[in-house]
């Protein structure tokens, strides 16, 4: 992938090639918009752009400028992320000090800071002194799903730039000219992505596919269980890793639950999950509707209510107690 290649984010691309042109580049943006819409991404390929040593063909086989980029072993050209939970001060002065260097091998230095929001406030707080004293030969790019997490100061003193969902059809094409992937399946990633290249990609990854149809195995194993007990494995299960992986896992779950109510309606053609329609035709009658609605609204509730102080196994356990009693009163 590179930037002539990229058909992504169709309106931020010009902007930048537009301010490029007028020599009009300013020294810091906030690149914000959900997770896995390409803002990391999209912040390497504009320090390629700055850096590259080749920009007619573009292609990091030819360019050590870019290849470095792209493997993250450029001397100018740094990704920073929370250490932890948070981007902490000595990340921050380490930039600092690092910023008032000349660049060493290109032409701009670049500091990308993905999940901005995370700074801790003595962190913000030393980071705005380098965004208020401009340096010609810096950029400086923050990311974040949760922009106005961040301090004011530091926000009016970036552009911000607002990268959306994708559309499907967008993702498809993506997948097909950058992953070859078949038409049929990269129409399903793009079903199950809801608007994020990064989340279409991640499915693509094979443990993601196992995880995905273990989850739904196990799912399929409580229609019969006997017992209560059955379930504290899938809780036990959702909840192991970060909260991420089980909000993930949780968008698994709406899925099938989706599929299922379509399949009892009759409807075959929409489904997220096409790959596993034989195990859902199986049981499409074993919850009633009104359970599976439920059980989405629960679930989406548990999504929403996950960033905030929420006993998640508490929750967990209401959640499927519901549906456990619900599918006795269906046998
Ligand atoms: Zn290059």
């Amino acid at each position: 992938m590179n930037w002539r290649k990229l058909l992504l984010q169709k309106k931020i691309k010009p902007y930048f090639e537009k301010v490029l042109d007028n020599g009009k580049l300013h020294h810091a943006y906030l690149f914000s918009g959900p997770g896995g819409v390409g803002k990391r991404t999209f912040a390497k390929l504009l320090a390629r752009k700055l850096n590259c040593l080749a920009p007619e063909t573009d292609d990091e086989q030819t360019c050590r400028q870019c290849l470095k980029i792209l493997h993250n072993n450029h001397p100018d050209v740094q990704v920073l992320a929370p250490d932890g939970a948070f981007i902490k001060i000595n990340q921050i002065r380490k930039v600092i000090s690092d910023a008032n260097l000349k660049p060493l091998e290109g032409r701009k230095k670049v500091y990308i800071i993905t999940r901005a929001d995370q700074l801790k406030t003595e962190a913000a707080n030393a980071l705005l002194k380098v965004l208020e004293e401009p340096n010609p030969n810096v950029l400086f790019i923050l990311t974040s799903d949760k922009p106005f997490s961040l301090l004011p100061t530091i926000i009016s003193r970036c552009l911000m730039i607002n990268f959306t969902r994708l559309s499907n059809q967008e993702i498809e094409e993506h997948l097909i000219n950058h992953y070859h992937l078949p038409a049929s399946e990269a129409a399903q990633a793009a079903l199950l992505a809801d608007g994020r290249i990064g989340r279409a990609v991640g499915l693509l990854d094979s443990d993601k596919k196992n995880e995905r149809s273990d989850f739904l195995n196990l799912f399929l194993g409580l229609l019969t269980a006997d017992s209560f007990l059955n379930y504290y494995k899938l809780i036990g299960e959702l909840l192991a890793g970060t909260k991420e992986e089980t909000g993930e896992r949780m968008r698994f779950f709406t899925g099938w639950l989706r599929d299922l109510i379509l399949l009892q309606m009759g409807v075959d053609g929409l489904l997220l999950n096409s790959d596993q329609v034989a195990s859902l035709q199986k049981i499409k009658y074993r919850f009633p509707r009104e359970a599976l609605e439920n059980l989405i609204y629960r679930i989406n509730g548990f999504c929403q209510l996950q960033t905030v102080n929420l006993n998640q196994t508490l929750y967990l356990e209401n959640t499927f107690r519901a549906l456990f009693l619900d599918t006795r009163r269906a046998i």
